[in-house]
């Protein structure tokens, strides 16, 4: 798909084309949708009209005529233009001609036939192009403070956020992951997250990525048909200037690790692991139970146990599984299968009990992977704290009982923040005790409510599902899915996520 540097690209060689200058005296259309749907009328309004100014406007070419008429030409998908004596062959896929007096023609060719030509007067185009966001290219406009007043504090993705016409104009798929690689910039980081100095390293890359992308007469990629020619004809196949777009599974050219491709809102997104962090933080915020201890599961264990005794079989693992969490729907599934035998309340208090009476014979195990996470942020001296919002008298005794009672730094619980609900106080005052904010700190959660306090509270929250299916909620919520701790640890390790002082 054609963006800023092949618009440009494609504009330059118009401007030299001798179009310019010259009456139109002949149209044809052979898809009317490409000239807005009415060709008679679009025929009647260009003909006679001098093309006086050929521009771009981040993807748009703007074509100027007289008589306070403007062209705005979007290529889209597929679109390429080209100029050719009147009377060479047509192209199958040419879907608006457009014959100058001077014995030339501008073919619009566009085979997936998403590319518009649509006129406008002067004031209607400029009010459509004024929605557009700044101009990246030879730009004064394009400025830290600019850019910095479109994104800042935002919760979007910074890679769908620079794909947003309306912040930056002319960026697509190829040059945003490119800026973002060389702004050293993972493309699912918040908006909000990014660091002053990372917004100046983004507002010098997309600039100097477009500049390099332009010399080398834009980027022209694959085969066939999606291949973008210019209208001289010249084409930059070959151009060697791409360092992650395309190149998932080959090296990095930087620092040789191996390119990824991820998909982002739908779209698809290529990043170096190593020069791209996923996140920035200073500190780990860890939810207690499901998440390092495994109590979930014996209480899930103990509620079946307790259904039993009353005569009810609660099989369903998925069911049982959200025992515990804030699922309203699923506890009023509980007290219906429950019936009048006996009270969703009196089933849990039971359960609660045979789950105490396993603890106190069995222990309390870790969560496997736990001792080898909580080790390595020791060896790096990554501070962490406990953000749970179970009440304290029993996270205390759960940590202790586990074994991991004096291993952090602090201890948050639920019951001195928020009355024991999951909410963003409990992750900022547990930052707070680890002399940090939440926002520069990874939380690690089991359950989407702690999820969606965590990410609220502006932390890099990552979720490892207990027994649960993680919602698409949830998954929306958390910046990553890992199934394991092992997970978490090995993105330490790969440096995706790196650790500030
Ligand atoms: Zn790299």
């Amino acid at each position: 798909m054609p963006e800023l540097p092949e618009v440009e690209n494609t504009v330059r060689d118009l401007q030299e084309a001798g179009i310019v200058g010259t009456r139109i005296v002949a149209t044809t259309i052979s898809w009317p949708r490409s000239v807005g749907g009415d060709a008679d009328a679009f025929s009647l309004r260009i003909r006679g009209l001098t093309l006086a100014a050929i521009k771009r406007r981040g993807k748009f070419v703007v074509l100027q005529f007289d008589d306070d008429i403007v062209g705005l030409l979007h290529l889209r998908m597929s679109g390429r233009l080209s100029v050719e004596p009147s009377g060479s062959n047509a192209g199958t896929h040419d879907r608006v001609t457009l014959g100058f007096a001077t014995g030339l023609e501008l073919r619009f060719h566009d085979p997936r036939k998403f590319g518009r030509l649509l006129l406008y007067s002067v004031a209607e185009a400029e009010q459509i192009l004024e929605r557009l966001g700044v101009e990246p290219f030879n730009s004064a406009e394009f400025t830290l403070e600019t850019i910095a007043h479109r994104i800042s504090g935002r919760r979007r993705r910074i890679k769908p956020l620079l794909l947003d016409q309306r912040v930056v104009a002319g960026l697509g798929n190829i040059y945003a992951d490119e800026s973002l690689w060389e702004a050293g910039i993972h493309p699912a980081r918040t908006a909000a997250s990014l660091r002053k100095s990372e917004i100046e390293a983004l507002v010098a890359a997309i600039p100097t990525v477009l500049g390099r992308a332009v010399a080398a007469g834009g980027t022209s990629l694959g085969a066939g048909h999606s291949n973008h020619r210019l209208p001289s004809g010249r084409s930059s196949e070959g151009w060697q200037g791409l360092h992650v777009y395309g190149r998932a599974g080959t090296v990095c050219t930087r620092c040789g690790a191996e390119i990824i491709r991820t998909v982002l809102s739908q779209r698809s997104a290529h990043y170096c692991p190593r020069c791209q962090p996923e996140a920035r933080i200073s500190g780990v915020l860890l939810d207690m139970d499901g998440t390092m201890v495994e109590t979930e599961r014996v209480l899930i264990r103990s509620f079946q146990q307790a259904a039993q005794e009353w005569g009810l079989r609660l099989a369903d693992e998925d069911l049982l599984a959200t025992i515990g969490k804030t699922a309203a729907a699923s506890r009023e599934i509980l007290c219906g299968l429950l019936g009048t035998l006996v009270s969703f309340e009196t089933c849990s208090k039971r359960a609660e009990q045979l789950a105490a009476e396993v603890i106190a014979q069995q222990g309390i195990a870790r969560r496997p992977g736990l001792d080898e996470f909580l080790d390595e942020l020791s060896r790096r001296s990554i501070p962490y704290a406990v953000a749970t919002s179970t009440h304290r008298q029993e996270a205390e005794y759960v940590l202790a009982q586990a074994g991991i009672r004096d291993k952090f730094n602090a201890i948050v619980c639920g019951d001195e923040v928020t009355n024991g609900k999951p909410a963003p106080e409990i992750y900022h005052r547990a930052a707070a005790q680890l002399g940090l904010e939440a926002r520069n700190c990874l939380a690690i959660e089991d359950s989407e409510p702690g999820i969606r306090a965590a990410s609220a509270a502006g932390a890099h929250a990552i979720l490892i599902p207990n027994l649960v299916q993680p919602t698409p909620t949830a998954r929306v919520a958390a910046a990553r899915v890992c199934i394991t701790i092992a997970e978490v640890t090995e993105l330490l390790r790969e440096g995706a996520i790196t650790f500030d002082a």
